[in-house]
């Protein structure tokens, strides 16, 4: 069949390349001049820097990246590097120690930090192990048939049900029942502020898995009893290498990559995606049509709203969605590693996620003054920078829109209270940056061509339903981060491939 996919992002590409490698005729279209979507590493005066995603979940053989990877033939194609990061708070750092200290360290260090907490960060490591023996039988199951995948379901639903009494708890309610402090809850609920949801909307059983032990400690063995545990690894240069591979089993197997073509319309004759049209006017035909990229453009601009059902409308409406981000990239003249001791650092400036989040919403941005996070990818790939010299990357969540001024207007302010704040860490910044790049919540709307920027796509909100990959209209598929696969690279990347196996399958 010919397959037109929209946008070169994960799930556009990951789409593509098991449609392609699976025989069909496969031709991606993007909006900009460069494939990648947010997963693109860009490059300005010899540096180079993600815009997007930096310490990767999923990517080792026994998660659900890893496994596409070895299915689509390309896993060695890929230098991988395992890391962790730290965390930062206003009263205390939680970096792993010089010498190791077993896998529950940090459950040790938490309880001197707030003895008044011992019995409950014990509680909380039982569940936490109950989650991860979880989450490893649902990385299985994508990857298995028929009765190896019915005993790991029994498995799932056999320890499901000793959790089952939190299966509507918010991430809120969690910690509350673990704990008192509100400065031990900020450690397992600042993660949140990075998705831009509020604890008490976020689902309470997500709570360790966005918490894993291995992305503080990469000594941790990947071993336990009830499986494996998630591995945290940076891709050698940059994601942009993961966008390659992809892109290479694409042309390789005879589809075609188009860059700088905007798709306007999904053209639709008896309720039937039968091909689209470009920005120029242009007209190309299609068995299918898979589309990523924004849920307003998509639905309501290419689709248009005559075609769907007014319940399909109210429920997009309905959908509360990520905040935006605001990134300041550098290229400096010196070492930071000695300020900084892992490239990636997290800082959180505020134990109060729910009222920073709110305030978020508003429009209200906080200059830094909330948190941010300083990567420096060079620590783990010098080739992203000129010999010598380091790329450092400084970003933090914003709205997508300022309640007061612009992006435009007020970014080169706001760059300099980012680099200041970041000063505190690293000293030296601003005078030893010898190239920048900014990045606002409207320099990612344009380049990525949404109406309103989401940093990951729909926000994981408990009882909301992101639309199908199946849409009401035959042969079109909606994949990527605002459909039901969700954000984050391993959800959107599993989605495509999941609605790639069943156009593969016939389903
Ligand atoms: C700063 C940042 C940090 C992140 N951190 C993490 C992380 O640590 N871990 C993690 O798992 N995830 C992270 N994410 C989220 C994750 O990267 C995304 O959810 C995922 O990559 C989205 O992939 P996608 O293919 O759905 O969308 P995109 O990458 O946005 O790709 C969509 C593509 O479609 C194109 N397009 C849109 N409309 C059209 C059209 N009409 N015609 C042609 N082309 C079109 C766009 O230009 C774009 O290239 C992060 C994202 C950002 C921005």
């Amino acid at each position: 069949m010919k397959v037109i996919i929209i946008g070169s992002g994960i799930a556009g590409l990951t789409a593509g390349a098991y449609l392609a490698r699976g025989g069909h005729e496969v031709f991606v279209y993007e909006h900009f001049s460069e494939i990648g979507g947010v997963t693109a590493t860009i490059k300005q005066d010899g540096y180079s820097w993600d815009i997007g995603p930096l310490l990767l979940e999923g990517l080792a053989p026994h998660e659900k990246l890893g496994k596409m990877l070895i299915e689509l033939g390309i896993y060695d194609k890929l230098e991988l590097i395992k890391e962790d990061r730290g965390q930062s708070f206003p009263d205390f750092q939680v970096w792993r120690p010089e010498e190791y200290k077993g896998p529950y360290w940090r459950r040790e260090y938490f309880k001197e930090l707030f003895p008044k907490e011992s019995e409950g960060l014990d509680r909380y490591y039982e569940f936490y192990d109950r989650m991860m023996a979880i989450a490893y039988l649902g990385n299985q199951l994508p990857f298995v048939k028929g009765f190896e995948a019915l005993i790991i379901k029994l498995k799932l639903l056999f320890k499901f049900l000793k959790v089952k009494k939190f299966k509507d708890w918010s991430a809120a309610q969690i910690t509350d029942f673990f704990f008192k402090d509100q400065k031990l809850k900020a450690v397992y609920l600042g993660i949140l502020a990075d998705m831009v949801v509020k604890p008490s909307e976020f689902f309470g059983l997500g709570v360790p898995f966005f918490n894993i032990e291995t992305a503080f400690d990469k000594r941790i063995p990947i071993k336990f009893k009830g499986g494996k545990f998630p591995v945290y690894h940076y891709i050698k240069n940059g994601c942009g290498e993961l966008v390659k591979v992809l892109a290479d089993i694409i042309t390789e197997n005879g589809g075609g990559i188009h860059t700088n073509s905007t798709i306007q319309k999904i053209i639709i004759e008896d309720n039937k995606a039968t091909g689209v049209q470009l920005e120029n006017g242009k007209k190309i035909e299609a068995d299918l049509v898979l589309a990523s990229g924004g849920m307003f453009n998509t639905f309501y601009n290419l689709v248009g709203k005559e075609h769907l059902s007014e319940d399909f409308i109210k429920n997009i409406e309905g959908i509360t969605l990520m905040e935006s981000v605001f990134m300041v990239h550098l290229g400096i003249d010196f070492d930071p590693s000695r300020f900084q001791r892992a490239a990636l650092c997290y800082y959180y400036l505020t134990y109060d996620i729910e009222g920073a989040i709110r305030e978020m919403r508003e429009g209200i941005y906080h200059e830094g003054a909330d948190g941010f996070l300083i990567y420096i990818p060079t620590m783990h790939s010098p080739e992203m920078a000129p010999p010598g010299k380091q790329a450092v990357t400084i970003y933090t969540v914003g709205p997508h829109k300022l309640k007061e001024g612009t992006w435009d207007d007020k970014k080169e302010e706001f760059a300099d209270k980012l680099i200041m704040e970041a000063e505190r860490i690293i000293p030296g910044l601003y005078e030893g940056s010898e190239t920048k790049k900014i990045m606002t919540p409207d320099d990612f709307k344009s380049r990525i061509n949404v109406l309103r920027h989401s940093f990951g796509g729909t926000a994981p909100v408990l009882g909301q339903t992101n639309p199908l990959h199946k849409t009401p209209i035959r042969d079109l598929w909606y994949i990527g981060a605002y459909s039901e696969s969700g954000g984050g690279v391993m959800g959107a990347a599993l989605g495509a491939r999941n609605v790639a196996k069943m156009i593969l399958e016939k389903k």
